[in-house]
């Protein structure tokens, strides 16, 4: 027997959940599937010990989705990026703050694991949703009239659009046949939460010295104590020697790497380790099918891109079924996905990874260069307020 849903959703991870939450709200009747349980607890093992900063535009379509208000008791604004350059003989320090461009700040960062409990309770909610983990979805076989999607546990599925919200590695963009550009750069991302001496007054730093950016990115306090999610770039071998050092060297190293900026640093979480690559798939749809989030794009962690490009994703697919709820799943619907998404997407695949190849660049000649850009961007109001504007996908 075939049981039909209006969408069908491939990866349950913040994106496809966001999907869930977002159809389902607009009234589709959804179905998510993912092999793993998501976790909801910091300290569970296999907790994504990620944090995301929602910038405007995505904590405005999580609010409008009945997300945001579920996740308001454990979020950290964002009033200022401050960005250091610690390779500079006289440490420069440059900071860009929002109330340039907004009354709002830049964003709001929460732990993936409270999104991700925030989720699961909106799509409970939603009584024509269907979340199931534990399931995969083991192929898909599309027609012009729908897409036929077997499950791992046999149960066979039709729906009008098949989301791939299935990863960098979407079995579903491979079945297809649609390819993607992958760049490595040889770095591994080092992700933990930290408690500080002083107070991080709501102010994001990314601190450069070659290698890659070590940011710390502003959390809600820890056992009364200031607390930040701390995202180390470097080469991949520098971070697995970090990862293998007891915790009070630990401790030492990154307080050193990241010029005391916030005083003594203690390690709080595990450190878990996320490879760095960018990636662009040649076409965010297929028949039946709308390519989402890591399975369209991967873009460096550097600016709070990558998750927030994704929601930009949904709210065009969503905007799009809500134009034309009929017509879901068909192709002029799919073609001005992919025509408003892929280009933005591009955009942000070249510049993160410019600003990567930057912040990663060695030696006295880069440091120069490096000092001197960020001068000239801080010097210059319009230019400063354009990038800013530019960073949060405002313009
Ligand atoms: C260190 C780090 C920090 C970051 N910080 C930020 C930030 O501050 N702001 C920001 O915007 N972004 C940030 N990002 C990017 C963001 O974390 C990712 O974009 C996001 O987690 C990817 O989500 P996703 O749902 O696309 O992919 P994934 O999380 O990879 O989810 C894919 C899901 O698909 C499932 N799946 C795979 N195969 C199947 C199948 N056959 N059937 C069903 N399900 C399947 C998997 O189990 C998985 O759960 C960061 C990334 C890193 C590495």
């Amino acid at each position: 027997m075939i049981e039909h849903k209006d969408i069908v959703i491939s990866g349950g991870g913040i994106a496809g959940l966001v999907a869930a939450a977002a159809f389902g709200d607009a009234g589709f009747d959804v179905l998510c599937v993912d092999p793993t349980h998501p976790v909801t607890n910091r300290d569970a093992a296999g907790a994504d010990l990620r944090t995301t900063a929602y910038l405007q535009p995505g904590q405005a379509f999580l609010q409008a989705i009945g997300v945001w208000p579920l996740v308001t008791d454990c979020n950290a604004p964002l009033q200022v990026m401050r960005i250091v350059d610690a390779a500079s003989p006289d440490l420069v320090s440059k900071d860009f703050d929002a109330t340039d461009i907004s009354d709002a700040p830049f964003g709001w960062n929460v732990g993936n694991w409270d999104m991700r409990d925030g989720l699961l309770s909106r799509i409970a909610s939603l009584p024509n949703v269907v979340f199931e983990p534990g399931l995969s979805t083991t192929s898909t076989n599309t027609r012009s009239t729908e897409a036929r999607i077997t499950l791992s546990d046999g149960r066979l599925m039709s729906c009008k659009l098949l989301i791939a919200a299935d990863g960098r590695d979407s079995a579903i963009r491979k079945a297809a046949g649609i390819a993607a550009k992958r760049s490595e750069f040889g770095q591994l991302a080092l992700s933990f939460a930290v408690t500080h001496a002083m107070a991080h007054d709501n102010i994001s730093t990314e601190v450069h010295k070659g290698g890659g950016p070590f940011t710390l990115v502003p959390l809600p306090d820890f056992e009364c104590k200031p607390s930040s999610a701390v995202v180390w770039m470097d080469k991949i071998l520098d971070i697995q020697a970090m990862q293998a050092l007891s915790v009070d060297e630990f401790n030492a190293e990154i307080t050193a790497r990241s010029a005391g900026v916030l005083g003594p640093l203690s390690l709080i979480t595990a450190r878990t380790a996320w490879p760095i690559i960018s990636q662009l798939a040649s076409s965010f749809y297929s028949e039946r099918t709308a390519f989402i989030a890591e399975a369209a794009h991967v873009v460096p962690p550097i600016g709070a891109q990558g998750l927030n490009l994704s929601l930009g994703d949904i709210k065009a697919l969503l905007e799009l079924a809500k134009a034309s709820p009929s017509s879901i799943g068909e192709l002029p619907m799919l073609k001005k996905y992919h025509q408003a998404r892929r280009p933005i997407a591009q955009s942000r695949v070249i510049g993160v990874g410019a600003l990567n190849r930057a912040s990663k660049a060695e030696g006295p000649a880069a440091t120069r260069v490096r000092a001197l850009g960020l001068d000239v961007i801080h010097r210059i109001a319009p230019l400063r307020r354009a990038l800013m504007h530019l960073g949060l996908g405002t313009r």
